[in-house]
């Protein structure tokens, strides 16, 4: 395709002679190289004569990037009295871009801030494109963006820093870019913290330098053994490590507990990690207690479901049960179905003598129209004890036993329910950790 093609069919239905000199058209290339088409007098001189003037301040250009500058424009024989570039300027030209960084201010986006940084919006997609892991749709305020733009404008590179550890650098490939992850490295520090129950654990534990995540799970790993509200006292001794995560002396906010040694008057607890993740206790049994699924010690007909949307048979109306029924005679005994606490036994209009069992911290179980009690408020029980003989009190319409478990102090299907598993180590497994445990040891200690 001839080039001058449009600037000639214009000049077609122009009238000539022209009586002087007009300047027909600049095109202002990236605000570096300007060309101008100059009418001459004389009709023959006529668009024949387009001079390029290359500006000086565009001089510390490398040629090259000048080139790049003006491939897709349309573009015409030079004339022979180009101003050569001046060579001093040709030294400047030989300077390194530099990066520049920009801290993502509240409210702005990626094209703000292209906008504010004289970037072409083109540029902006261009990176959108080879965005996959979509990091530039969540700016946050406070993030620093890095800019390595030169001298034609032309962003070389850009890195977006997530996190401590991550940064997303895109690289100009052609028109396009090319992204990578860079995951710095990182080190683990681990640092034993212990002091003294004084007051609470949770102020004792604050003031040792643990974090209140890694205090809720402590208590969590020992909620089995200790009631750390009701057991601990003035006195008690503990000892936490904890790994640190850091990256370049800073740390990533990233913390894990490797042991931790609780001791309640006079006997101490242990809780170790393993490789899987789990605690387990010097041993390598593991610090969950396991449930029984069906609280009975023979299996009883179920004579009703768990059902939220049950419809009752007379009335249609929705009324959930919240446990699940047993069709067995009166004087049933029935067992702890897991180790607890007796938190309730009493009598109720409805549902007749009852009893509630906690069960460390997320677990509570509740047994209904019962004949007798055989444990109290406050009693501790073990797994499979027997806690009550089964009846018909309160509003039954048959001898059973409606047992509820509740999570969290919300009710689910005893019988589907994901109960704790109390799996311990074996084989090679607890090979592994029972030395892992020995070094522990020795760092909660040292
Ligand atoms: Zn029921």
């Amino acid at each position: 395709m001839n080039p001058l093609r449009p600037i000639q069919s214009k000049l077609k239905g122009m009238p000539a002679p022209l009586p002087k000199r007009h300047l027909y058209g600049i095109i202002l290339l990236g605000g570096l190289t300007l060309t101008t088409t100059v009418l001459l007098p004389s009709p023959g001189d006529l668009a024949t004569q387009p001079i390029k003037i290359t500006i000086p301040a565009s001089l510390n250009l490398p040629q090259k990037a000048a080139k790049e500058q003006v491939d897709n424009t349309e573009f015409y024989t030079l004339p022979s009295d180009e101003i050569e570039p001046v060579d001093a300027l040709d030294e400047i030209a030989a300077t390194e871009p530099e990066w520049q960084e920009y801290v993502v201010q509240n409210g702005d986006t990626l094209s703000t801030i292209f906008n504010g940084l004289g970037l072409p919006l083109a540029t902006m997609y261009r990176l959108l494109e080879a965005d996959q892991g979509k990091v530039l749709h969540g700016l946050r305020p406070g993030q620093t963006l890095s800019l390595l733009i030169d001298q034609d404008n032309l962003l070389q590179e850009f890195k977006i820093k997530r996190d401590l550890l991550h940064t997303r650098i895109f690289t100009r490939d052609g028109d396009g870019y090319q992204s990578r992850l860079r995951t710095e490295e990182s080190n683990w520090e681990t640092r034993a913290l212990s002091g003294v129950i004084n007051g609470s654990f949770y102020i004792s534990a604050r003031d040792a330098g643990l974090s209140a995540t890694q205090i809720q799970r402590v208590a969590n790993l020992f909620q089995w053994q200790l009631d750390f509200a009701r057991d601990l006292r003035q006195g008690d001794r503990f000892k936490v490590l904890v790994q640190r995560e850091f990256v370049e002396g800073q740390s990533t906010g990233k913390s894990e507990l490797q042991a931790v040694e609780m001791t309640n008057k006079g006997r101490t607890f242990y809780a170790f990690r393993h490789e899987d993740g789990k605690f387990y206790d010097a041993k390598g049994e593991s610090l969950e207690r396991g449930f029984i699924r069906i609280p009975l010690e023979r299996r009883a007909r179920l004579s009703s479901n768990f059902n939220l949307n049950r419809k009752h048979p007379v009335t249609g109306r929705v009324q959930p049960h919240k446990g699940t029924d047993f069709a067995v005679p009166v004087g049933t005994p029935v067992l702890a179905p897991g180790d607890g606490v007796v938190v309730k036994a009493v009598r109720h209009r409805l549902a007749g003598n009852y009893l509630v069992l906690r069960h460390g911290r997320q677990y509570t179980t509740r047994f209904l129209h019962l004949s007798k009690f055989l444990v109290k408020p406050g009693d501790t029980v073990r797994r499979g004890q027997r806690i009550a003989l089964s009846g018909n009190t309160g509003r039954s319409t048959g001898p059973h036993l409606h047992y509820e478990f509740h999570v969290n102090n919300r009710a689910v299907d005893a019988m589907q329910v994901k109960l704790p598993m109390a799996d311990g180590l074996g084989g090679t497994e607890k090979r592994t950790f029972l030395a892992t445990v020995e070094k522990y040891r020795q760092e909660l200690d040292g």
